[in-house]
């Protein structure tokens, strides 16, 4: 698997620290409004770059934060008069249903913020104690860019350029109230509260943590001081991962992360979808006009560092593309329950080794750096494979065999492509009472057929002292 690496500019081949195994990072939202659907970009392209890995038999820790305490979370609470926990908690409940909608997966862990305060508190004394972070009379703690010799080297910026950057807003640091700054570009780790503000003890002032502290924090308690894969937006390099990778080395002395990757805007009129620019969809105002696999495939109808533009034309022909691939499989399964012959014949082997060549294409095309875009192209392919070769005189076995194909490359960029059958009431209840007459005559092995025939049917079993209850999973 070849990555491109933002940290060396360069692809690389991806070999993590320990073989099999891959410890993931993602930065999260900031949890006071619904997300919007640059936001889902992120989601969708590292939440497939995670089922390849795991397709590929890597066994992936992915984490991925809500930040829940912030200015704008705050700013949120206030115009409602509530308080700032009530905020993100409903929007992470909201993130929730759309990462669910969307069909990403959920992290092995989603820490949030401010479950995690004393983290950053003992990483900041740390920062501290090793002379990269110094108090300010208010209380703030800042951290002392220039001392960390490597800062820069994500972003390619040098550290002099940045200075002059920043000469402009001195004069309005000043007036500030921020005494005892030494330095421009020395950043916030901890800051004193304002009133109405959430806050927390800590060992310089009541306050809350600067941004970038949750990520090394987070990072290191679920995941180790060293970690295969950092990732997030490009918006995200410079200052926030930057700034991230100061922290975490100057405090564990380790390098931080080994690859960087980030994903390309979601545009609009080839400008950044934003909040602030007010250029935005939320993904929810996209699920009252498309079923929202249409804008899975959509995003990952490009590699995932190009910039997208958003159009109703784009999404058309999402909609269409996504369409020709259910109706290939849809196609599939009648044959699969309609064919005289069961068995594969000879030349039907032949077929689906060709097949298997489209398996290959998109293989070697995720390898490249995610290339979902020609991974995309591979389906179409098999799939005006299956539709010329999969007529009505070919088996079962051949159908079936295709379409186990098409579903399995489309499982790996979270694609469903076959729609559930509705499951009455009554088969359900059938299906129970017959394995309870099973049980009953002893016929353990119909009755865990049953079972599973069920659980293939979407439908949970749970034996109560009041009898069998189901549920639909
Ligand atoms: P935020 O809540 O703004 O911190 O963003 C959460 C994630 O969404 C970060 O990884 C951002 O880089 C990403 N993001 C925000 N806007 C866009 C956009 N228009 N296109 C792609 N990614 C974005
Ligand atoms: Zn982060």
């Amino acid at each position: 698997m070849q990555i491109y690496n933002t940290l060396t500019k360069k692809l690389e081949e991806f070999v993590p620290i320990e073989e099999g195994k891959i410890t993931m990072y993602v930065c999260g939202p900031t949890v006071y409004n619904l997300i919007h659907i640059g936001n889902a970009r992120p989601m969708i392209v590292f939440d497939t770059f995670r089922r390849y890995m795991t397709y590929r038999g890597y066994e992936v820790n992915y984490v991925s934060n809500f930040t829940d305490v912030d200015d704008k979370i705050i700013k949120a609470a206030n115009e409602e008069g509530v308080d700032a926990s009530e905020i993100s908690e409903r929007y992470i409940a909201e993130c929730r249903k759309d990462m669910e909608a969307l069909n990403v997966l959920p992290a092995t862990t989603h820490p949030r913020a401010t479950e995690e305060i004393p983290e950053m508190i003992s990483m900041i004394n740390t920062l501290i104690e090793k002379g990269y972070a110094y108090k300010v009379p208010d209380g703030t703690v800042y951290y002392r860019t220039r001392r960390f010799e490597g800062y820069g080297k994500l972003s390619g910026k040098n550290i002099d350029d940045l200075e002059s950057g920043h000469r402009s807003e001195s004069h309005a640091l000043k007036v500030s109230g921020t005494e005892g700054k030494e330095d421009e570009l020395d950043f916030v780790l901890w800051k004193p509260k304002k009133e109405g503000e959430p806050f927390w003890e800590s060992p310089w002032c009541e306050g809350r943590p600067g941004w970038h502290i949750e990520c090394s924090c987070m990072s290191k308690k679920y995941l180790g001081d060293t970690i295969d894969i950092h990732a997030g937006g490009e918006d995200l390099i410079f200052p926030h991962h930057e700034n991230e990778i100061a922290q975490s080395e100057a405090a564990n002395g380790v390098p931080f992360a080994r690859y960087w990757m980030h994903n390309g805007f979601l545009n609009i009129d080839n400008q950044k979808m934003s909040k602030s620019l007010g250029n935005f969809f939320t993904v929810r105002d996209i699920s009252k006009k498309y079923d929202l696999q249409v804008l899975r495939f959509f995003m990952l109808s490009a590699q995932y560092r190009s910039p997208l533009n958003f159009s109703d034309s784009l999404m058309e022909s999402a909609k269409a593309g996504l369409e020709r691939i259910k109706n290939a499989v849809s196609n599939l399964s009648d044959i699969e329950k309609n064919a005289e012959v069961s068995e594969l014949t000879d030349s039907e082997k032949d077929f689906l080794k060709e097949a298997s060549g489209y398996e290959t294409k998109f293989d070697e095309a995720m390898d490249h750096d995610l290339n979902t875009a020609d991974a995309v192209s591979a389906i179409f392919e098999l799939v005006k494979f299956a539709n010329t070769t999969a007529k009505e005189n070919v088996s079962s076995a051949y159908a079936s065999e295709l379409k186990k194909l098409i579903l399995k490359l489309g499982d790996v960029m979270g694609l469903i492509l076959e729609d559930k059958e509705e499951v009455l009431d009554e088969e359900v209840e059938r299906l129970i009472e017959e394995r309870q007459q099973a049980r009953k005559n002893k016929d353990f092995a119909r009755a865990d057929e049953i079972r599973d025939q069920l659980a293939g049917m979407g439908i949970q079993l749970k034996d109560t002292r009041e009898g069998v209850k189901w549920s639909r999973i």
